[in-house]
């Protein structure tokens, strides 16, 4: 694959500003999961430039600069333009619409107004820097507006747009008083890659409701040419995770993890952003009403919570906090004794090494999102079970489970499934569970990162 000029334009830019020891400003990568996934590809391009916005620290305007062998074009956001285009139109408009409605969506045309300006911002900059050769790669719900944009500025160049989130049924979309711009949005380009099938299928069942083309297999043809509308189901880089979970640094860590929480029989984990669509309070009284039933003993088994902060500045957002907080307060309240909670609730951002040592330390994840585009935990916490140890217990709207074979799928709705299956995994037969644990791997292992950023730019590449 020769790659010459690769552009890649996503809401953040993979750095970020921080203090020194000296209490200098300096930019440090942020190993953020796009960033991590799309290296594979970057290292193959002869360059590679990232468009992006480099966070609330900053203030004024930002040359173009390079770090990493990647040149960075950041995108100034004034904090009312933030607030505009991403808190409100990407994370009040977009991200409860594309998760089925979990939360009401909230339309508002200053925000839109404010969407579109910083979409034109990024394909300005975008366009300075690209020629009928180059391949831009757009990344999510934020700049849905960004690839006709460029289009008209470049006819010829390729343009992929890959939508991280779920893409909803046309009957939710249609709701969106910008509907045909954002898709008309996202027709400027020559691939469309979705993290489902059934997402594909529901972006060319809008775009078809709506009469702006029509579609032959994966191909839609419409007025302004013809995309490519496919499904590229993201993965995690394996070996990373498969080699750290080996570590005597990270066996050390679960041990002591497991007699930190008392040395229960069985450790159930959630690692999750505190988000509404992760389904945590759900999980949570259905681990309550199995304590209050005693079908678990609060002695035997541990539950530990990771939450962590996220868009503190959506409302939405304050009240899972407290809904989730208030639940977990009730268990400890009720179960726990001195020295010994039957949750461990961590509301804070775990690093790596500690990440590892809590996969290792689980016997069961809880992954129970009501709606999910992929869900990288699940597949991180399996290809840290080397020795086919544990469990998965996995909601069926998240993307995963299309390729998660081998877990426990639930409905997340369902409080009683839920009982039902963390019930199963603790009373597991050892053959099923390493059975299970086996075809888990293997499905996550046949999904590897690195196949992922391949196929989607050698799709993006082979166009007509
Ligand atoms: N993660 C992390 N620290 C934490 C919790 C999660 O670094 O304390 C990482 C996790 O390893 C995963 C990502 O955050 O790579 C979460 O991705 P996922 O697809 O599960 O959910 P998202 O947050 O994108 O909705």
């Amino acid at each position: 694959m020769a790659l010459k000029n690769l552009v890649v334009a996503a809401n953040r830019l993979p750095i970020r500003q921080t203090y020194d020891a000296h209490g200098n400003l300096v930019w440090t990568t942020s190993p953020g999961g796009l960033a991590s996934a799309l290296t594979p590809v970057m290292e193959k391009a002869e360059q590679v430039t990232w468009v992006g916005w480099p966070g609330q620290n900053v203030s004024g305007k930002l040359k173009p600069f390079r770090a990493q062998e990647i040149d960075l074009i950041p995108i100034e956001m004034s904090a009312i333009e933030h607030e505009n285009h991403y808190e409100g139109m990407s994370n009040g408009t977009l991200w409860p619409l594309y998760h089925d409605k979990v939360v009401s969506a909230v339309f508002h045309r200053h925000w839109y107004d404010g969407y579109s300006k910083i979409n034109q911002r990024f394909a300005a900059e975008i366009a300075e820097v690209i020629d009928e050769d180059s391949t831009v790669w757009v990344n999510d719900y934020q700049l849905q507006l960004v690839p006709a944009l460029l289009r008209s500025r470049a006819p010829k160049a390729s343009i992929g747009f890959f939508l991280h989130t779920p893409f909803p049924p046309a009957e939710l979309f249609c709701q969106l008083p910008w509907r045909v711009e954002l898709l008309e949005g996202l027709l400027g380009c020559d691939l469309v890659g979705m993290q489902t099938p059934a997402s594909a299928r529901n972006f060319i069942d809008t775009l078809e409701t709506l009469g702006l083309g029509a579609s032959d297999g994966e191909v839609f043809h419409h007025k302004g040419g013809t995309t490519q509308i496919k499904a590229f189901p993201i993965g995690i880089d394996v070996a990373k995770y498969a080699n750290a979970a080996k570590s005597a640094a990270t066996e050390k860590r679960s041990q002591e993890i497991r007699s930190l929480l008392g040395n229960p029989k069985f450790v159930l984990l959630g690692v999750d952003r505190l988000d509404y669509t992760k389904g945590i309070e759900i999980r949570l009284r259905a681990f309550r009403e199995l304590l209050a039933d005693s079908e678990i003993d609060p002695a035997q088994v541990s539950m530990v919570q990771v939450a962590v902060p996220s868009r503190n500045n959506v409302k939405a957002y304050e009240r899972i906090k407290s809904e989730v907080e208030q639940s977990v307060g009730n268990i400890n309240g009720t179960f726990s004794t001195v020295g010994r909670s039957a949750v461990e609730y961590l509301n804070q951002d775990q690093d790596f090494e500690e990440l590892m040592g809590l996969y290792r330390a689980a016997d069961a994840m809880l992954v129970t999102p009501f709606k999910d585009g992929m869900n990288l935990v699940a597949m991180e916490y399996a290809a840290t079970r080397f020795d086919n140890s544990g469990s998965l217990i996995l909601s069926e709207f998240a993307g995963a489970a299309h390729i998660c074979d081998g877990a426990q799928l639930v409905n997340p709705y369902s409080i009683d499934e839920i009982k039902a299956a963390i019930l199963h995994a603790i009373r597991m037969d050892p053959i099923e569970q390493k059975t299970r644990m086996e075809i888990l791997r293997n499905s996550v292992e046949a999904h590897d990162v690195n196949i992922w950023a391949d196929s989607f730019i050698e799709t993006l590449q082979s166009k007509p």
